[in-house]
């Protein structure tokens, strides 16, 4: 067996015992391999192992691979910081967008979505530890944005993303997320998706309900 093909398969049996774990069904989990700095080739040996959903954080970059592998059946999700001057080949070339954490972004992907496409999928992204080095805006401001993504009709809000403060366990912020995402559905808004979990902490998000666990060295080794 290949050594992707392991870490795989090691990957999706601790997807089903965190899964088993919390009671919950784990096909509402996905598995987005995170392929940033890794290369088309390598990303066709995990389409090949069964994955199809890819996790890029630089544009340039991602639009070569998908340019690339546009034969494959691949769902894009764009995962990283999004610069304005980028919203327009982000909007283009991607299914998913799990960092959005302003109304000017919000705008611009909606504005530049193809009309021929779906509307692109997408993520709030909550700074939870309020850290001035990583995207994302507070609760509060959350909520104003999700008013504005409401109004945009390219765009389909789907939940809520974080990356928590390395510092600590990843667990209390998992949990607050959720506790978050309820409330927003509470007040009449319908999410389905939390974007939470990575190499380190993933079964722990999965036991605080995330629906998409994003993991790149797990799969692809160190970058
Ligand atoms: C790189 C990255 C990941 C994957 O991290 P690993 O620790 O390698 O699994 C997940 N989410 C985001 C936003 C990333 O930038």
């Amino acid at each position: 067996m290949k050594e992707i093909e392991k870490k795989i398969s090691i990957i999706k049996s601790k997807i089903k015992s965190a899964s088993l774990k919390s009671k919950r069904n784990e096909k509402e989990v996905m598995l987005l391999a995170v392929s940033k700095k890794k290369t088309a080739h390598e990303i066709y040996e995990a389409y090949n192992l069964g994955i199809n959903n890819f996790g890029e954080s630089f544009c340039q970059e991602a639009i070569e691979k998908i340019n690339n592998l546009n034969k494959l059946n691949i769902k894009w999700h764009f995962i990283g910081k999004i610069q304005s001057n980028k919203a327009k080949d982000i909007a283009e070339y991607f299914d998913w967008v799990h960092t959005i954490d302003r109304s000017k972004i919000a705008n611009k992907l909606s504005l530049y979505r193809p009309k021929n496409k779906k509307p692109l999928n997408v993520c709030i992204q909550i700074n939870q530890g309020q850290e001035i080095h990583k995207g994302g805006l507070n609760q509060l401001d959350a909520l104003d944005l999700i008013n504005t993504i409401h109004n945009l009709p390219n765009l389909k809000l789907r939940g809520l993303m974080t990356i928590p403060p390395k510092i600590g366990s990843s667990k209390k912020y998992f949990s607050e997320l959720r506790m978050l995402k309820k409330s927003i559905i509470r007040n009449g808004v319908s999410l389905d998706t939390l974007s939470m979990g990575m190499s380190s902490d993933f079964e722990e998000a999965i036991i605080e309900g995330s629906t998409i666990i994003r993991i790149g060295s797990s799969i692809f080794g160190k970058r």
